[in-house]
Order: structure tokens, then C-alpha cells, then sequence
């Protein structure tokens, strides 16, 4: 955007975080190596969202403990976002697929992974690697998809 008007910039924004470091001991990765950085290559939301490689890293893998799309501890132990009151919109809720998702999703083609995926921001993960994601999960037998 190109403006030739002057904006007056807000004050740099203020660390809320205090004394409080429960993203950084919940880890399961130990991928924020220190306060607001987050070492991506350890990050379990990267590799399964981002990270196009065949397989998931040894190391991550055995950490992913049913996580198949993203992995959400260091939102869910977050004091303030507990303060977020609960939003119930449809098009924020996740579909009935997402939340009873299981290994029948290895058998679906890309047309119907197309049709499950229309309309949420999951469809940057592709076919193939929701099917990579579960078949890591699925390597530790202790894991419940
Ligand atoms: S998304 Fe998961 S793996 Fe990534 S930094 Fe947060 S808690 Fe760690
Ligand atoms: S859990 Fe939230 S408040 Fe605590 S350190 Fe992490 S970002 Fe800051």
C-alpha cells in the first residue's frame, strides 16, 4: 500500500508474559529455545503443516502424540488465552471430521480430502501429508487417532 499521508505509529507492543514460561515448559519439542523465538525446525505445527519432506524427523515424530495437524500446547497453557471467551461460530469450529478423525482417513482419495477440506485454512496441508501425519502417528503404537 502506497500512502502519502503521515500515520503516526502505536507504541511498540509490551511483553504481558511477566514471570510466567509455561509455553516453554510445556514443549513437547523444546522448540522455543528462549522467550518469543521458536526454533521452527523443532516446531511440531511446522512439520505438519509446512514441512513438504516425505517423512517427519525421527525426532519429531515421536513426539507428535496424535497431533496430526498442527499442535496447539503452547496456545492451549497460555494464561491469557484462557481469558478468550469460547466462540462458538460455524466458521470457526472445527468440522465433525477434524474431531473424529481416524485411520479411514488413510483410504480417502484427493477428491474427497478436496470436499473435507473446502473452506478451512487445513487445506494447506495436502492429501499426501495428512496421510504422512497420521502414518507418523500411527509408527508409535501408543498413539490414539
Ligand atoms: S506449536 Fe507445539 S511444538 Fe510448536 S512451539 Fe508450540 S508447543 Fe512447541
Ligand atoms: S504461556 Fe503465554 S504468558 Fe506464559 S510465557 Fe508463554 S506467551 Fe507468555
Amino acid at each position: 500500500m502506497i500512502l502519502t499521508k503521515d500515520l503516526i505509529p502505536d507504541k511498540p507492543h509490551q511483553s504481558l508474559c511477566g514471570k510466567c514460561d509455561k509455553c516453554i515448559e510445556h514443549c513437547p519439542t523444546n522448540a522455543i529455545v528462549e522467550p518469543f523465538v521458536i526454533q521452527s525446525d523443532l516446531c511440531i505445527a511446522y512439520h505438519t503443516i509446512e514441512n513438504r519432506d516425505k517423512t517427519i524427523p525421527n525426532k519429531i515424530e515421536k513426539n507428535l502424540d496424535g497431533w496430526v495437524a498442527g499442535c496447539d500446547i503452547c496456545q492451549d497453557v497460555c494464561p491469557w488465552n484462557k481469558s478468550v471467551p469460547f466462540n462458538n461460530n460455524y466458521e470457526t469450529t472445527p468440522k465433525e471430521w477434524i474431531k473424529n478423525l481416524n485411520i479411514e482417513c488413510l483410504n480417502w482419495d484427493d477428491k474427497t480430502w478436496k470436499e473435507n477440506l473446502q473452506g478451512t485454512t487445513l487445506k494447506r496441508i495436502k492429501p499426501w501429508m495428512w496421510k504422512r501425519n497420521i502414518q507418523a502417528n500411527l509408527k508409535n503404537k501408543e498413539t490414539k487417532i
